[in-house]
């Protein structure tokens, strides 16, 4: 995320250079908010984001006094922050899956339905979860949900395989709810403790899909709906967000192929307009390349 850092650093050397008084004035500052708000834009930062993120700077920065000795560049970079973790860490919550999977009885298993739009990563993205489960020693369960994808079905099975963790597939065209439900009763039947299950993701705007996820979420009863979204989309990726809480409700979101990311705003974006958190991000294509994340930590990332 390059470009969303050099737009922030931009702003940050801006500011200081037009701080010659010993107060912020408007008349300096507001020219900069503008181009900001511009270049975040560019960034793939939704208009509406980088507009409130400007109006926070606004309200911070004009007509701030400069104290004798103080730091312009500390003070703006301080202001950003806030602003920045202040919209990443809307309805933010860390979740300790491991530990809640921990605590389930054996009969009655962790259900986690992702959901997202194809190719945005929602395959890698379940056989990592299943990788993170077994390096902490709990062996869950992947269920193939999409029976119209054979491609999907079979790249889960193969993951599945590698990862020494059960699969649970279906016919093509089989009913995906059905999947869900053999792959509870399944678990039930043999003291596993997580089920990972795959869902369609067809098209973001298709009532039959809306429908399939309904009751699939109805049949599984599912503990967390993850949703899957690629960060090279930006936009996209809030309107798939869009889609997909209407459609089931979201509990939190996976931000995918931040490693490969060179704008950086969707994080942005998704967190903001949706309100839901992302909790996890995908920084690669091998099982290991999943972190947690966290709205401090990838702010001092991208203020540097
Ligand atoms: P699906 O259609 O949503 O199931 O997408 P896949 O899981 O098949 O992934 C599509 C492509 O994105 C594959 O080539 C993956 O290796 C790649 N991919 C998935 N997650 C990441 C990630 O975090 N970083 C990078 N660089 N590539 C990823």
């Amino acid at each position: 995320f390059n470009k969303l850092k050099g737009v922030l650093k931009k702003f940050v050397d801006s500011v200081v250079e037009v701080a010659v008084t010993r107060e912020l004035r408007e008349e300096d500052i507001a020219p900069l908010l503008d181009e900001l708000v511009i270049e975040l834009a560019e960034s793939d930062v939704a208009l509406e984001v980088a507009e409130e993120i400007a109006n926070r700077l606004r309200e911070e920065l004009i007509g701030r006094k400069i104290p004798r000795f103080s730091d312009v560049r500390s003070l703006v970079v301080e202001s950003l922050e806030k602003a920045i973790v202040d919209v990443l860490s809307r309805g933010y919550q860390p979740l300790d899956l491991i530990a809640e999977a921990r605590s389930r009885s054996p009969g009655n298993p962790l259900r986690i339905l992702f959901f997202g739009v194809n190719g945005v990563g929602k395959t890698t993205t379940i056989a990592k979860f299943a990788y993170m489960f077994k390096q902490n020693g709990i062996t869950p369960v992947i269920a193939a949900a999409d029976t119209y994808r054979a491609g999907a079905q079979e790249q889960l099975r193969r993951h599945a395989e590698k990862l020494s963790v059960p699969f649970i597939g279906g016919r093509y065209g089989a009913d995906p709810a059905s999947v869900v439900y053999d792959a509870i009763e399944y678990a039930r039947a043999r003291g596993y403790r997580v089920i990972l299950a795959d869902t369609a993701g067809r098209m973001h705007t298709d009532r039959d899909l809306m429908e399939e996820l309904r009751k699939i979420t109805r049949v599984a009863k599912p503990d967390y709906r993850a949703l899957v979204v690629d960060a090279l989309t930006g936009n996209d990726a809030v309107e798939q967000a869009r889609f997909f809480d209407e459609a089931v409700g979201i509990d939190f979101i996976i931000l995918t192929k931040v490693d490969a990311d060179v704008k950086g705003g969707t994080a942005l974006s998704v967190a903001a307009v949706t309100g839901k958190p992302i909790l996890f991000v995908g920084t690669g294509q091998k099982y290991e390349d999943l972190e947690l994340f966290d709205p401090k930590r990838y702010t001092e990332k991208i203020i540097g």
